[in-house]
C-alpha cells in the first residue's frame, strides 16, 4: 500500500450492533469493536431502531477501534461501509428523523405486499428491481406510510435507509449505493436508476429519494471536529460500500461462478455471484448489486438453525440435559446422537417450516411436518431428520439458484451450523457438492475492506480476497449418502407441493384460535 496508509476501517451497520474493524493489507483484523443497540418492538408487527443511536455508534465505534489498534490517523487509507438492507427513515431537510428506522424485520406493510402483487403488477416490478415483493421491502413500507402516516409522508424531505442517514450526517449529502438501492424494491437494475413504475406505486417522485451512486463512490471532507472525534484526518476517504449480504459473499471468497455461499445461523441464506443482473421468472430469488459487474442472487430461509434450537428446547430436552450433565454443548451431544441414525433417518422426513417460509416458496402459511414416522423411529432419527430437513430447505433454494445462475461447484459454509462437522458433511452429501468453510467469520467486514481498497485504487480487482481468506476445512461428497438423499429430496418436494392447500387451512385455523 502506498506510503504509510496501511489500514482500512470497515464499519458494519447491523441490526443488533454496529461493528467496526481495523484491517491491514494482508486481511488481518487488528482490532474490532462492537456497540449494541436495541431493536424496539412497540407492536406485534413492528421492529424499529433509533437512527441517531446507530449514527452515534458508528462515530464512536470508529474512534474506539482506532484507539484499540493504536493506529495513527494518517495510517488510515479509507473507511468503508457495510449495512443491513431494507431500512426506511423519513427525514426533514436538516436530516432530522421524522420516524424511527423501520427495519427489514418489520412486518407492518404485509397487506401492501399483497396489494402490490395483485394491483400493481408486482411481479413485473420484481423482475426490474430484483427485490422480492415482501413487507421487508422499503417500497411496501412507503405504501403503508402514505396511508397510515400521511402527515409525515407529505412533510418528509426524503426517505432514506440507515447508511444514507449516517452519510447525510457526516457529509450533508444524500447518496445511496447501488447495492442498498437494489434492495429497496424501487431501483431498476438495468438502468441503475429509480424505477418509474415502482415510484408510482409508492406515489413518489425520485427527488424524495437519495442519488444512486456506485458502491465504490468516495466522499471526503469531514468536519474537523468530527474527524478528530473519530481519530481520522478530515480528508480520509469514506467509501460508501454495499449491503452486508453481498459483502459477506465477497469477504468469504464466494464471488466466482458456481461458488455459492450458504449461511445458517438463526435463519439462513444461499447466495451466488453473477456478472449481470438476473431475476427469476418464477419470482423466488433476490438480485442485489455488489458492483456494476457483480450481482448477488440468492434466497433467504426463515427456518435455519432455529429449528435445531427448537429440537434442543422442545423435542429433546432430556437429551440436551444429559449433554449438559456430561459437560458438553447440548448441540454437540444432540448431533452425536443424530449421527447414530442412518443417512436419511430411516425414511423419516421433516419439513422445517415452523416459521412459514421465504425462499423459494414465499409462503407465510407453511407449517412444519414430520412425514413417514413409524414405530421403529427413535429420538435419534427425529433429531437427524430435523438437521436433514434444514439442509433440504437449503437444497431447494440452491436448485432455484442453479436454474437462474448455473451449476454449483463449491459451497462456502458459515454461521452457527458450520460449528458442526457432522452437519457440514450432511450438506455436502445432500447437495452433492463439496463444502468448504472460510477461516474468518468477519466476512462482511473483510468484503467492505476489499471494496474500499478497490474504490481508492489500491487494488484493481477482488482477487486479493483469496489471500485474505483461506478455507482449510473441506468436505467431499459421500456418494452412497448422496444417492439416499436424492431419493428423499424428491419425496420431500412432492410432499410440500401436495400440502400447499392444507397449509393455508391449518394456518387459518391457528390464526382463528390464537390466544
Ligand atoms: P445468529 O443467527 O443469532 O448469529 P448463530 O450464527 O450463532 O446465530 O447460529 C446459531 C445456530 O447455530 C443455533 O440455533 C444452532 O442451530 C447452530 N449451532 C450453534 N452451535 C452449534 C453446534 N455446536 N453444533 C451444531 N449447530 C450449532
Amino acid at each position: 500500500m502506498s506510503g504509510a496508509k496501511r489500514y482500512v476501517i470497515a464499519v458494519d451497520l447491523g441490526t443488533t450492533s454496529t461493528k467496526t474493524l481495523v484491517i491491514d493489507r494482508d486481511g488481518r483484523v487488528l482490532a474490532s469493536h462492537s456497540i449494541e443497540y436495541p431493536l424496539y418492538t412497540p407492536g406485534p408487527d413492528r421492529a424499529e431502531q433509533d437512527p441517531l443511536e446507530i449514527y452515534q455508534a458508528s462515530v464512536r465505534g470508529i474512534g474506539e477501534v482506532i484507539r484499540k489498534a493504536d493506529v495513527a490517523s494518517r495510517e488510515v487509507s479509507c473507511v468503508s461501509f457495510s449495512s443491513a438492507m431494507h431500512s426506511l427513515i423519513a427525514v426533514d431537510a436538516e436530516a432530522n428523523p421524522l420516524t424511527p428506522c423501520i427495519t427489514w424485520a418489520d412486518n407492518r406493510s404485509a397487506s401492501y405486499a399483497d396489494l402490490l402483487k395483485k394491483e400493481f403488477d408486482g411481479h413485473q416490478i420484481y423482475l426490474r428491481t430484483g427485490t422480492p415483493i415482501h413487507p421487508m421491502s422499503p417500497l411496501t413500507k412507503l405504501m403503508w406510510m402514505k396511508d397510515h402516516q400521511p402527515e409525515i409522508y407529505h412533510r418528509a424531505y426524503k426517505f432514506i435507509g440507515i447508511k444514507e442517514f449516517v452519510f447525510a450526517r457526516l457529509f450533508a449529502r444524500y447518496v445511496i449505493d447501488y447495492s442498498l438501492a437494489s434492495a429497496t424494491g424501487m431501483f431498476n437494475l438495468r438502468n441503475l436508476d429509480w424505477d418509474r413504475q415502482a415510484l408510482e406505486a409508492a406515489g413518489l417522485s425520485a427527488e424524495k429519494l437519495s442519488e444512486p451512486v456506485p458502491t465504490t463512490c468516495v466522499l471526503e471532507g469531514l468536519a474537523p471536529e468530527l474527524a478528530s472525534q473519530m481519530g481520522l484526518e478530515p480528508d480520509t476517504p469514506f467509501v460508501i460500500g454495499a449491503s452486508d449480504g453481498v459483502l459477506a459473499n465477497l469477504g468469504a471468497g464466494a464471488f466466482e461462478p458456481g461458488v455459492y455461499s450458504v449461511t445458517i445461523g438463526t435463519s439462513g441464506a444461499v447466495r451466488g455471484v453473477v456478472r449481470e443482473p438476473l431475476t427469476d421468472p418464477k419470482g423466488r430469488l433476490f438480485c442485489y448489486a455488489l458492483k456494476e459487474d457483480f450481482w448477488v442472487i440468492g434466497g433467504p430461509i426463515n427456518n435455519g438453525g432455529i429449528m435445531f434450537r427448537w429440537v434442543r428446547d422442545q423435542l429433546a430436552t432430556l437429551e440436551a440435559e444429559e449433554g449438559r450433565r456430561r459437560g458438553m454443548d447440548p448441540y454437540d451431544y444432540l448431533t452425536e446422537l443424530a449421527s447414530e441414525a442412518p443417512a436419511g433417518s430411516g425414511g423419516l422426513l421433516f419439513l422445517p417450516l415452523l416459521l412459514g417460509e421465504r425462499a423459494p416458496y414465499w409462503n407465510a402459511n407453511a407449517r412444519g411436518v414430520f412425514f413417514g414416522l413409524s414405530m421403529f423411529h427413535e429420538k435419534k432419527h427425529m433429531i437427524r431428520s430435523v438437521l436433514e430437513g434444514v439442509v433440504y430447505r437449503i437444497h431447494s433454494v440452491v436448485a432455484a439458484l442453479e436454474e437462474v445462475g448455473g451449476r454449483t461447484r463449491e459451497i462456502r459454509a458459515s454461521g452457527g451450523f458450520a460449528r458442526s462437522a457432522f452437519w457440514r458433511q450432511m450438506m455436502a452429501d445432500v447437495l452433492g457438492t463439496p463444502v468448504t468453510v472460510p477461516d474468518s467469520i468477519e466476512s462482511s467486514g473483510l468484503g467492505a475492506a476489499q471494496l474500499g481498497l478497490l474504490a481508492i485504487g489500491e487494488v484493481n480487482d477482488f482477487s486479493g480476497v483469496h489471500d485474505w481468506v483461506q478455507a482449510n476445512q473441506r468436505h467431499q461428497v459421500h456418494s452412497a449418502h448422496y444417492e439416499v438423499y436424492r431419493e428423499l429430496t424428491e419425496i420431500y418436494m412432492r410432499v410440500y407441493k401436495q400440502l400447499t392447500g392444507e397449509f393455508d387451512a391449518i394456518a387459518a385455523f391457528q390464526h382463528k384460535h390464537a390466544h
